[in-house]
């Protein structure tokens, strides 16, 4: 297991493990060696006890032994005892003159006393009484004692042993019993005197006293084995044993319990700093890891970073705090013309400046705010040409400290020129250069609305007789003459008036302070004359004719909408009088007005009779074979004056609710006749900015799904911008929550509205497509071919499916493949067709091998 754990381990860890059992070794060899010498002293320590007990313990005895021994050879060593008792009334010297008889017993505790002679004993006492049995009687051990007793004697001196007395160790002491001074004549004495004291308890007590010990007894030697401290009573078959104190076993139990404690608490100790030194070492391990992890990951991300930067479109650049260059990406010659080495250790603000703002406070505040963020810069590349760029910078901050700053910078110069047209286009016409009608609103808005309320004149103006010129001799001849036209009206108003195109051969002159009336019919008389000129085309000489209607803000006061609405009243009314010629607006004209009313309640009875009619538009891919999707438009079966198209009756629609009703019956149409095409394309539907601001185009979008069961993403909304123009935030809101049923929307008419690209980055548009007005100049001009492209890149840019409409030669197509447009729409693919048509177009299609 260790080895195991062991594998995981960086070497630093091992060594710190290995560090970690060395000192549990040591520290366990250690006190091992403490507890050895411990053990040692404590047993030495016993040892001399013992040795010292058993000193005491023999001295004691031997004490005993020769108090006996001078006892008994007092008693034997005695001239009258040698008389007496060798003598035929031994007993009653002995015994009833008490000379060795019971005070022997009761005072000095002899158990037994015997005058032993040969084999027999002549006299015996026993416990303080007369005894007629000899010592034989009571102890194996007579023979022994005589012959002890006798040997003693011969040297004059007692003997003292052991031996056992009816069953139990006693203590003798023998003497001859013989004169003092004994005469060479008298036969050797033979006669031998016995004391013996029994070992009991008592005895043995005083002798432990007198040695200092403790627990004196006596015990068989069977029993004794096993006792440490015991000394033999040879002759008793008994030993002596005592009590040792045993101050090593002492020392022992008083020093090992806290020492163990104190090796306990150690091991604790040493296990928890171990624990400890492993967890940090393996942390310093992770850490190092770590590091080598970001050192490795850093490496590559740097790698990652060099691929992106050569790979952007976009250069990289890198300053010190003082803001001198320090890293050039490589794009940065590509794209300036500049080189990188000409660049580096100059500050950046040498290279950029901006017109509305310093590129050094600009960066010092970002260090301040440590935010990223970007400035419309301008710089001028190897050729001197100005280039427009975006810098996205950041400040390099490193503990607390502005290290310097590191960013982006995107050339932007094409898309701000785009920008720029398309801006201009929005407000003008494309091919006369005139104002369009948006601008003309804002005009009539500023003025109709100002405190000062200048009167005016708006004039609206109808070419006559302008068809056959298009019609006849094509598209170019109308424009030359549209253009020609235009210049002649600009040069007939002053500087303060305004002259627009509304599309087609309409215009409008709106005159500040247009003064009497009379002054006006001047000034329309000389219009009128002025475009009637004849003009020169291609050896053509065209004629066109004009009709005017006025309408006087000083007469009839009211919103730019209305006021335009009464000059067209009365321009309807200077035709029908025969054209060439101009009708103020009265009150009268309502009767146009009427027959207005007289439409608007026919259609709404139409929508209830089914009168309006769907045709379809396919969108091609750009290979024009492949149908994308297909556009729902919408006609009238008028019963009295035919198939009317849109333009004849929307308009008409959008001033009331009729749209909400017309729209919903296009939404329910598109839907079902959607889920019959053999091709699971998509349907397009227009939706009228009236819609949205007088329906819940949500739910009737909605409703229109649940109804026909069309899957939500094959329906397609088309909205213009003019959507956005009334209620932004609430057109936004409605905007996302048409997408979340999973409709795709669609911007129409890109390029006529107010600030087209702003528009496209707030809304959720999946698609853009761009208005047919540019694609009809797109082969003509290149100005308009530039914008197309822009907007193709723009859409691209943004993900966004990008169709062109209104294509209707093959050059365009071909110039549209070329700038890889998504989708392309128009006359030259498909015109609007009838529903079965469709059906028939799809079929061929779903039939054709794919390629
Ligand atoms: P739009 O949405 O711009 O539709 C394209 C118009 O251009 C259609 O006119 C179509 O027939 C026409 N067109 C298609 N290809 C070409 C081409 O190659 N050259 C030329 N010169 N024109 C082409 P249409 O059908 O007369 O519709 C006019 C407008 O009426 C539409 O313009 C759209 O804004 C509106 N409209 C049509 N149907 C509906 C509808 O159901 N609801 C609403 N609210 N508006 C509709
Ligand atoms: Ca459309
Ligand atoms: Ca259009």
């Amino acid at each position: 297991m260790d080895s195991l754990q062991g594998k995981g381990l960086s070497p630093r860890s091992q060594v710190v493990r290995r560090l970690i059992v060395m000192f549990t070794l040591l520290l366990v060899l250690t006190l091992a060696i403490a507890l050895g010498s411990l053990w040692r002293i404590a047993v030495g320590l016993d040892q001399r006890e013992a040795a010292q007990s058993r000193f005491h313990a023999q001295s004691a005895l031997d004490q005993l032994h020769a108090r006996e021994r001078s006892y008994v050879l007092g008693h034997g060593f005695w001239q009258a005892a040698y008389d007496h008792l060798n003598g035929p009334n031994a007993a009653a010297w002995a015994f009833d003159q008490d000379n060795i008889g019971p005070t022997l017993y009761s005072q000095d505790g002899y158990y037994a006393v015997y005058v032993l002679d040969q084999d027999t004993s002549r006299y015996a006492m026993l416990a303080g009484r007369l005894s007629d049995q000899g010592l034989a009687a009571h102890s194996d051990s007579a023979a022994r004692v005589l012959a002890q007793g006798r040997q003693a004697g011969q040297r004059g001196e007692a003997a003292s042993g052991y031996l056992l007395f009816d069953g139990q160790p006693a203590l003798f002491a023998a003497s001859l019993i013989r004169p003092p001074a004994l005469p060479h004549h008298l036969p050797a004495p033979s006669t031998v005197l016995v004391f013996i004291r029994l070992l009991d308890a008592p005895v043995l007590d005083g002798l432990g006293r007198s040695a200092g010990l403790r627990g004196f007894a006596t015990a068989t030697l069977a029993a004794a084995e096993d006792q440490p401290d015991q000394l033999p009573l040879e002759g008793s078959a008994h030993v002596l044993t005592w009590h040792t104190l045993q101050p090593g076993i002492e020392l022992l139990r008083s020093v090992l319990p806290p020492l163990a404690l104190a090796a306990l608490i150690m091991a604790l100790i040493l296990s928890i700093s171990a624990r400890y030194a492993m967890r940090a070492s393996a942390s310093i391990d992770r850490s190092q890891q770590k590091m080598l992890a970001s050192q490795a990951a850093l490496q590559s991300s740097e790698a990652r970073f060099k691929a992106v930067a050569e790979a952007a479109s976009d250069w990289i650049w890198e300053t010190d705090a003082d803001l001198h260059l320090t890293y050039l990406s490589a794009r940065f010659a590509e794209l300036t013309g500049h080189a990188v080495e000409d660049w580096l250790g100059r500050p950046i603000t040498a290279l950029l400046d901006c017109d509305t703002g310093d590129v050094r406070r600009w960066l010092q505040g970002l260090a301040t705010s440590q935010a990223a963020g970007s400035l419309r810069c301008q710089y001028h590349d190897r050729l001197q040409q100005r280039r427009i760029c975006r810098i996205a910078a950041r400040a390099i901050v490193d503990s607390g400290q502005c290290l310097g700053f590191r960013g982006t910078c995107s050339d932007i110069t094409d898309e701000v020129a785009a920008h720029a047209q398309i801006q201009h286009l929005s407000q003008h016409d494309a091919l006369t250069g005139l104002p369009n009608r948006n601008q003309l609103m804002r005009f009539l808005e500023q003025d109709c609305q100002g405190s000062g309320q200048v009167p005016l004149a708006v004039l609206m103006l109808d070419l006559d007789n302008f068809k056959p010129v298009n019609d006849g001799l094509g598209h170019a001849a109308g424009d030359a003459v549209l253009i020609e036209l235009a210049a002649r009206l600009s040069r007939s108003v002053r500087d303060c008036d305004l002259v627009a195109r509304l599309g087609g051969d309409e215009f409008v002159v709106v005159l500040m302070r247009p003064g009497a009336r009379s002054e006006l019919e001047r000034f329309c008389q000389r219009v009128i004359s002025a475009l009637q000129a004849p003009i020169d085309f291609e050896g053509h000489r065209l004629q066109v004719g004009v009709s005017i209607g006025i309408a006087l803000s000083s007469q009839y006061p009211g919103s730019p909408a209305e006021l335009i609405r009464c000059a067209d009243v009365a321009l309807y009314q200077a035709k029908r009088d025969g054209k060439h010629t101009w009708r103020f607006f009265s009150a009268e004209m309502n009767s146009t007005l009427a027959e207005r009313r007289v439409l608007e309640r026919d259609l709404r009875q139409g929508i209830g009779r089914d009168e309006l009619v769907l045709h379809f538009q396919p969108r091609y891919k750009v290979d024009g074979v492949t149908i994308a999707s297909v556009e729902a438009l919408v006609r009238w079966q008028h019963p009295e004056h035919g198939l009317l198209m849109p333009d004849q009756f929307i308009a008409l629609a959008e001033e009331s609710d009729l749209i909400v009703l017309l729209g919903n019956w296009v939404l329910a149409q598109a839907c079902s006749r959607a889920l019959q095409w053999p091709l699971p394309v998509s349907v397009s539907v227009n939706m009228s900015p009236a819609q949205f601001s007088r329906s819940d185009v949500v739910s009737d979008v909605r409703q229109a799904l649940t109804h026909s069961g069309l899957p939500a993403q094959r329906l397609e909304l088309e909205i213009t911008e003019n959507v956005m123009l009334n209620d932004i935030e609430g057109a936004l809101q409605t905007m996302n929550a048409l997408k979340e049923l999973g409709v795709r929307l669609n911007m129409d008419d890109f390029g006529t509205g107010y600030s087209s690209l702003g528009y496209l980055r707030t809304y959720p548009f999946d698609s853009i497509k761009i208005d047919k007005r540019f694609i009809q100049s797109l082969a003509s001009s290149t100005s308009d071919r530039r914008v197309v492209q822009a907007i193709i890149n723009l859409g691209r840019a943004m993900n966004m499916t990008v169709t062109a409409e209104g294509v209707e030669t093959a050059e365009q197509l071909a110039v549209l493949n070329d700038d890889q447009c998504h989708e392309v729409q128009g006359y030259l693919l498909s015109r609007p067709v009838p529903h079965q048509r469709l059906v028939d177009l799809m079929a061929a299609q779903a039939q054709r091998p794919v390629d």
